[in-house]
């Protein structure tokens, strides 16, 4: 099978999707594109799409000719969904059968990772601190702003790899997937496999005292300040609303 000229095939950038998307392409005869932040738009037979490179620090423009199609992998978060009354389109079930898998893998079991003494899955807002937080006794001041808002402390990678708090609440590719409705980061620059781990598009907001930090492009709200400021002003603030309501 053949895409036809100029088609686009949009796949998460998620495990499945990074796992199927390149031998799909190769298939289909398609250019290939991973890890999508933006699409610039169609010129001609060329598409322009964004992807980011050293962690957030460079954007790269890559411009591919979709004469045979392509396949391209969104970047989880890079997109709002539209309200549904906004999109034309109308969904097309395809049943499929899978045949015996020959890639010399082969499904054992799933292995459910322990949930720890508190399970980041099960909250509605998370306050997520990364190595913005600086050092393990800051962790308090997160947890603080938690308690206030009924909330539980996530983190990044960075802060579980420093020990400062256990792998059960690491959000991201390597860690959790959560899907909380409001998801507070804190001095997190908004790494790939970090926003990877966050699912439901949750109301973002951004703390971070660098302005340019990628974070704050996928965010809902951005604060631009020092995170162990900010952080305990917000906690006066909230519990002051709690007094008063
Ligand atoms: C295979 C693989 C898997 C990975 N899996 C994960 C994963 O599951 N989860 C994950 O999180 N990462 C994961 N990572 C690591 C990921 O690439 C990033 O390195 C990591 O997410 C960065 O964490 P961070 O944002 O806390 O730290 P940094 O990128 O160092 O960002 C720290 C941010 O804090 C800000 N900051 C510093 N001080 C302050 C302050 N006082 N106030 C306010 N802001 C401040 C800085 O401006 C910066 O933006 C993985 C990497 C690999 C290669």
């Amino acid at each position: 099978m053949l895409l036809a000229p100029g088609s686009i095939v949009l796949v998460p950038h998620e495990h499945f999707g990074i796992d199927l998307a390149p031998g799909l392409s190769i298939k289909l005869n398609a250019a290939f594109v991973s890890d999508v932040v933006a699409i610039d738009g169609v010129e001609g037979s060329d598409l322009t799409v964004v992807r980011q490179e050293f962690g957030g620090q460079v954007s790269t423009h890559v411009r591919c000719d979709v004469s045979s199609g392509v396949v391209v992998t969104i970047r989880p978060g890079a997109f709002k969904p539209l309200e549904s009354a906004a999109v034309n389109g109308a969904v097309v079930d395809k049943s499929t059968e899978v045949g015996v898998l020959t890639a010399g893998r082969r499904y054992l079991e799933t292995v459910v990772a322990e949930a720890g003494d508190v399970d980041i899955t099960k909250y509605n807002v998370l306050v997520s601190i990364g190595r913005g937080i600086q050092e393990k006794d800051n962790v308090a001041i997160a947890q603080e702003l938690a308690d206030a808002l009924g909330a539980a402390v996530s983190c990044s990678r960075p802060v579980v790899d420093a020990k400062w708090m256990e792998k059960s609440r690491q959000v991201g590719s390597s860690g959790k997937t959560v899907k909380p409705k409001v998801y507070v980061a804190c001095g997190i620059s908004g790494s790939f496999q970090h926003l990877a781990g966050i699912k439901g598009s949750p109301f973002l907001i951004a703390i971070n005292k660098n302005a340019k930090a990628p974070i704050f492009q996928v965010a809902d709200v951005g604060v631009v300040d020092d995170i162990l400021e900010f952080l305990p002003e917000l906690t006066n603030k909230v519990r002051e609303m709690r007094r008063v309501a």
